[in-house]
């Protein structure tokens, strides 16, 4: 029997979350680490997770240790075909806990992602929504084509989002800054 077009759209939202949730444990060891809690996990077309990376920006003293990064590394003979001097036609799902940064995105956008899940918008350091909305005087400049090819599911789940939030939260007061809230709306985002 072919499940409806209902019944698909509820299992992918099922596969997401279970996909978030691994990316979540993630998380949960940068913050035991005490750096930035935010975990990331590269899934195939297959289901199988072939990336993962939490942030270490200051457990491993680097400013582009970030979950993203990290998970795009792990999964980094996937990404490109050596043999053929090419990259890799899109494939691939990058999951996050948050919304990537501007470094991040463009390393997922350059590296032929085809699409990206995160728990929780981020509205200081966020850069994926800010670039689905940019548009340049040139219209064929290769990158807005392949920005606008990225496809983006933002924070589908308000509870994951309020869980990023709360470890945003512990992180923060655990370094001396309690008053530091990540003020981040938890609805849905859809691409213009
Ligand atoms: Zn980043």
């Amino acid at each position: 029997m072919t499940p409806d077009n209902t019944s698909l759209d509820t299992f992918r939202l099922q596969q997401h979350r279970y996909f978030l949730l691994i990316a979540f444990e993630e998380a949960e060891k940068s913050l035991l680490a005490g750096t930035f809690p935010i975990g990331a996990i590269i899934v195939d077309d297959d289901g199988q997770v072939v990336g993962r990376g939490h942030n270490q920006v200051f457990s491993a003293e680097d400013s582009t240790a970030h979950a993203e990064m990290e998970a795009l590394r792990d999964a980094r003979p996937l990404r490109v075909d050596a043999a053929k001097k090419r990259y890799l036609p899109r494939s691939h799902t990058l999951y996050t806990t948050a919304e990537p940064c501007l470094m991040c995105a463009g390393a997922i956008i350059m590296s032929n992602i085809r699409q990206v899940v995160w728990a929780a918008n981020d509205p200081a350091n966020g850069a994926i929504r800010l670039f689905k909305t940019l548009s340049w005087p040139d219209t064929a400049h290769h990158i807005l084509h392949k920005v606008q090819r990225l496809e983006v599911i933002a924070s589908p789940f308000a509870d994951l989002s309020a869980r990023q939030i709360e470890l945003m939260k512990t992180w923060n007061a655990s370094r001396g800054r309690p008053g530091d809230v990540w003020t981040m709306k938890s609805e849905p985002w859809r691409p213009s």
